[in-house]
């Protein structure tokens, strides 16, 4: 990785860059423009729209700004991003990748939530989840591990990274999963909350004053393991610090282990049994610490971490860390979301058959 701060107006600046960037004959990357065959865009909302990735013509443009509403951080830089390269590349299929999408097979319970039905239907107001290209991965890797069959098998996939969700994967489709509506839902994450009893909203909208934009910064920057630490939203740093006997630092870890532990439980309960439990991304893939803790005492589940697995799990590779006698499989898996969204990418652009693929 090479950095090279400067200051960027917009984003077709910013792609014109990384162009430049790529094109640099130093770098030795590609000789001309059209080497490149067609880009991949990871967009975050899809809204009902999409269960699988497509090619970005004008209606999919269209839609991604209907879902500004439903995600006003992430979809409107990510139009910006599609525009802008679409206007350095414009002669090559785009292609949008959700992360919405591998949980649009969640069935009906698992995505309304108990409020009046009409709002789901005016607003869209429902389950989304998140981070679908890593929980479709590391599944997709288990599988191909192990020799499973998708159909015949439940696996838990926790991506833990500074934004965390926990999946139920039966059958190779999402079932049910800890983000909602938006990404701030279910467990407690780096600076989110995580999942909260609502009514603490109208608690402290009275008691502090509170604008719309204070709650929200509240709950999404200055919440989850930040807030509860008073130290750090990095767990290598709380971790640290916990380890130095500081006690705040110690409570936020072992407030994002016991929520990982809670969904775990709800979702062996959902599939009725689990095959595997997956850990991935930042935390998930470099924390022994976090794995043994949030799935400490899970033996009346049959979960058994073998401690020395699990501690010198070497990294950047597939690894399990369960005990022989375990019933449920733990394994670490390393993500790879930028994969997912280069081979959708490829398939749908060849396809489409736009460019001349050699
Ligand atoms: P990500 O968002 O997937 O890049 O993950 C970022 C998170 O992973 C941060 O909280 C990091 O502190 C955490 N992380 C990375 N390496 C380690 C490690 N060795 N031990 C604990 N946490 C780690």
């Amino acid at each position: 990785h090479t950095k090279s701060p400067r200051t960027i107006a917009n984003h077709t600046e910013a792609l014109q860059e990384v162009m430049n960037y790529l094109l640099d004959t130093e770098n030795q990357i590609i000789e001309s423009p059209s080497d490149i065959k067609a880009v991949g865009h990871r967009v975050v909302h899809g809204g009902e729209m999409f269960k699988d990735s497509v090619l970005i013509d004008d209606d999919v443009t269209a839609a991604i700004e209907q879902a500004f509403d439903l995600a006003p951080l992430h979809n409107p830089p990510n139009l910006r991003g599609i525009q802008a390269a679409q206007k350095n590349l414009p002669d090559i299929p785009h292609v949008a990748v959700f992360d919405t999408a591998f949980h649009h097979s969640l069935p009906n319970k698992a995505f309304l939530y108990g409020i009046p039905n009409r709002l789901y239907r005016r607003y869209k107001i429902r389950k989304y989840g998140f981070h679908g290209t890593s929980h479709y991965f590391v599944s997709r890797q288990y599988y191909k591990e192990t020799g499973k069959k998708a159909q015949d098998t439940k696996v838990i996939t926790c991506h833990l990274g500074n934004g965390a969700s926990i999946a139920a994967v039966d059958g190779g489709k999402s079932v049910d999963t800890s983000m909602g509506f938006t990404p701030l839902s279910g467990l407690v994450m780096g600076t989110r909350s995580g999942d909260i009893d609502p009514s603490i909203l109208f608690y402290l909208i009275e008691k502090e004053e509170l604008t719309l934009a204070n709650v929200h910064a509240l709950l999404n920057r200055h919440s989850g393991l930040l807030g509860v630490s008073g130290y750090a939203s990095d767990m290598r740093d709380l971790i640290e610090e916990a380890d130095n006997g500081d006690r705040r630092c110690q409570q936020a870890i072992d407030l994002f282990c016991y929520k990982i532990k809670q969904y775990i439980g709800s979702y062996i309960a959902t599939m009725n049994g689990c095959d595997a439990i997956i850990f991935t991304a930042g935390i998930g893939e470099n924390s022994p610490l976090i794995r043994q803790e949030s799935l400490a005492e899970m033996d009346y589940l049959g979960i058994e971490v073998d401690e020395e697995k699990n501690n010198n799990a070497e990294r950047g590779t597939v690894q399990k860390i369960s005990t022989n006698s375990s019933k449920t499989d733990v394994f670490v898996i390393p993500t790879n979301e930028e994969l997912v969204i280069a081979i959708d990418t490829a398939k749908i652009a060849m396809a489409a058959d736009q460019s001349p693929w050699v």
